[in-house]
């Protein structure tokens, strides 16, 4: 999720553990990981006002930053904030946008603790084998029910529709809230950063396809698991496909001159990056290259990538 360098940064106006209400039927509690990757932190989305609500990405267990936390650090309270905030009220579905650290795990606890199914995205069979603690995949994830593109979930006063969104990672699901014309983006698209897309499981193709299928519709707000709601979504989806082609462009550029090695790509391109962020960047210079070879345009040597 490398800073995207004319964003501007976004102070939180809320704690970590504190419910705010962002419209009739939603609201966000802010998880305790703030990091270079994950911004402020996790937003886990809560969705419903009646008797019943659907919990949205429960977050890390852990601080979620690293495999070896120890699992009762910060996520234990984090499901503690997301039961407060549901107090009164049963929680009918855990839904997870994707299978990250960051975003899957409080799944499995906070089913123990109220009895809802976990409903959404696949498993991962793919291992991401990035530079990212947070971006390992969550082993634990079961899902009692697995939406496929377009499947619904709903209760009382709402209804969730599924949005197949492959290439940040292959099981990655948006959810549509019907009634209100909200979509939860998860990592596919958020305000404050691109997506990494990191090889194997992260694939640059199906990110743009996945990117020009949410520029398709016609949502009205999105709420991502990181970062501000974005409120013009498809201003915003317009300008990351533009992004992603200007990458591709440069990614040409580097190869006509003979930057055959990424690393030095990464130092070319990415002006003023979080030296934090060289390892990612690296992982979305990989998609693009491993993109253009599947196209013909690239391949790669013993000496490093070139022009095909
Ligand atoms: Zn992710």
């Amino acid at each position: 999720m490398m800073a995207v360098t004319d964003e501007k940064p976004w102070p939180d106006t809320i704690r970590a553990g504190e419910c705010e209400l962002h419209e009739p039927l939603v609201r966000r509690v802010l998880a305790p990981n703030p990091s270079p990757y994950t911004f402020t932190g996790t937003q886990t989305w809560i969705v419903g006002a009646g008797r019943d609500v659907a919990v949205i990405d429960p977050g890390p267990t852990g601080s979620g930053m690293s495999i070896g936390d120890p699992p009762d650090a910060n996520g234990a309270g984090h499901v503690d904030a997301i039961l407060r905030a549901v107090e009164g009220q049963r929680v009918a579905a855990i839904l997870c946008t994707h299978t990250h650290r960051d975003h899957s795990p409080a799944a499995t606890p906070l089913k123990a603790a109220t009895g809802a199914p976990i409903i959404g995205c696949a498993p991962l069979a793919l291992q991401d084998d990035g530079p990212r603690a947070d971006s390992a995949f969550d082993p634990d994830y079961a899902p009692d029910r697995v939406l496929a593109d377009g499947g619904r979930v709903a209760g009382d006063g709402w209804t969730l529709e599924a949005v197949a969104t492959p290439g940040h990672t292959s099981n990655h699901l948006c959810f549509a809230l019907v009634e209100s014309g909200a979509l939860f983006t998860g990592d596919h698209v958020m305000a404050w950063s691109t997506s990494v897309v990191s090889p194997p499981d992260g694939d640059m193709a199906a990110y743009m396809a996945s990117l020009q299928k949410l520029y398709d519709r016609d949502d009205r707000v999105y709420y991502p698991a990181h970062g501000p709601a974005v409120t013009k979504p498809r201003q915003l989806v317009r300008g990351m496909l533009g992004h992603r082609r200007q990458r591709e462009r440069q990614i040409l550029r580097e190869l006509e001159k003979g930057t055959a090695a990424i690393p030095l790509m990464v130092s070319h391109m990415y002006k003023g990056l979080d030296p934090r962020l060289t390892g990612a960047a690296g992982r979305s210079v990989l998609a693009h290259l491993l993109d253009l070879k599947a196209r013909g345009l690239v391949r790669v040597r013993e000496e490093g990538w070139e022009l095909a």
